[in-house]
């Protein structure tokens, strides 16, 4: 299904009605088209059966309330992931998904471990959103962050996945902020360069991982096609272009990529950035796959040597470790509440 199913049924209806009928989705929420009292009711009746707003999901809260995993099933039944992080300052943000699995593999990530399908339509980025914006809206609460995050490489799915942002982030709409959005991809330069000429002011973020690509190779295998060089002249030139920081995110993989020496060999791979255009986020791993996470005395080592060399760090706050919720961790598994 499709938003070019609703666009084709109210086709044949005045103007006005698809405007009525994205307010109805997108700004009050409607669950239910019945709930959409300004259009007639044939209407309402027809838009039920052939675009149902019903979103088909099983949640899963952690222990702590700071985030909730939805398994959402599509029409044709594939399933996906999608993760309610919520802050403590009030900011909430939906971590989601742009396709059903990933074609590339990370031998670190649990998504990467599934068999790809495909990728996800405009309106199945959208439910994903809505299905946590529904429910927040009725404790006064909305949505606020976004981070392509979830499962699959959002640049392997551009156009579908900047069409739904572009709907996100509409005032008359979800009103996300461009600013609060951000896309984290493995490093597909075509998608990266293309951003860099699009006018919405969002955030990009790099999965990095490694200092090198003799070590990068051995996670990411698509590393053989772009390799940290193609990905860092790109970089350079989106920094150039749009004068936005860019996040270089790096897991912190016990005795793989954690050593004083890694850091050193960073610090020098990133020599030719603009210091104050980008930022290293350092992620606690979760074991997931085979591979342990670093010890706090390595990070807080690996984060010293940064900062020395005058390098913004920041470190990804664990969330949801016991519903395996942190964004990049998810796997389309069945939830067992
Ligand atoms: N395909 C994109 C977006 C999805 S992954 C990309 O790779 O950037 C989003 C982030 O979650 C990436 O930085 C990824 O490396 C991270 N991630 C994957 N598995 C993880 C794990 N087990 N623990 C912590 N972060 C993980
Ligand atoms: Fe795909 Fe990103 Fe996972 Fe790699 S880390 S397999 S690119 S989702």
């Amino acid at each position: 299904m499709d938003l070019d199913k609703l666009n084709k049924i109210l086709k044949k209806e005045p103007a006005y009605r698809l405007k009525q009928a994205y307010a109805f989705i997108f700004k009050d929420l409607v669950d239910n088209w019945d709930k959409a009292t300004n259009l007639p009711s044939d209407l309402r009746q027809k838009l039920n059966k052939e675009f149902s707003l019903n979103i088909k999901a099983k949640v899963l809260e952690a222990k702590t309330k700071e985030s909730q995993k939805a398994l959402l099933t599509l029409s044709d039944g594939s399933k996906i992931e999608t993760v309610l992080l919520r802050h403590e300052d009030g900011r909430n943000t939906v971590c989601v998904s742009s396709q059903v699995g990933c074609p590339l593999g990370c031998l670190f990530c649990a998504t990467g471990k599934m068999e790809f399908a495909r990728n996800l339509e405009i309106w199945e980025i959208l439910m994903q959103v809505l299905f946590f914006a529904r429910d927040l809206k009725k404790k006064g609460e909305r949505v606020s962050n976004l981070v392509f995050m979830g499962m699959g490489e959002p640049f392997l799915n551009y156009d579908n996945v900047m069409s739904a942002i572009k709907i996100l982030n509409d005032k008359d709409s979800l009103n996300i902020g461009a600013r609060h959005i951000s896309i984290s991809t493995i490093g597909i330069t075509e998608g990266i360069k293309k951003l860099a000429s699009q006018s919405l002011q969002i955030n990009l973020a790099i999965s990095l991982h490694a200092p090198n690509n003799e070590l990068r190779v051995k996670i990411v295998p698509m590393n053989q096609n772009y390799p940290i060089e193609s990905i860092l002249k790109i970089v350079d030139f989106y920094i150039k272009e749009t004068n936005r920081q860019v996040m270089f995110e790096y897991l912190m993989i016990n005795d793989f990529n954690d050593s004083e020496n890694e850091a050193y060999e960073l610090v020098d791979l990133l020599k030719n950035l603009k210091k104050s255009l980008f930022v290293i986020n350092l992620i606690a791993y979760n074991p997931t796959q085979g591979f342990k996470a670093s010890p706090t005395s390595k990070i807080k080592r690996f984060k010293e040597i940064l900062i020395k060399s005058k390098i913004k760090v920041t470190e990804r706050y664990r969330f949801g470790q016991d519903i395996k919720a942190a964004c990049g961790q998810l796997a389309g598994e069945e939830c067992n509440i």
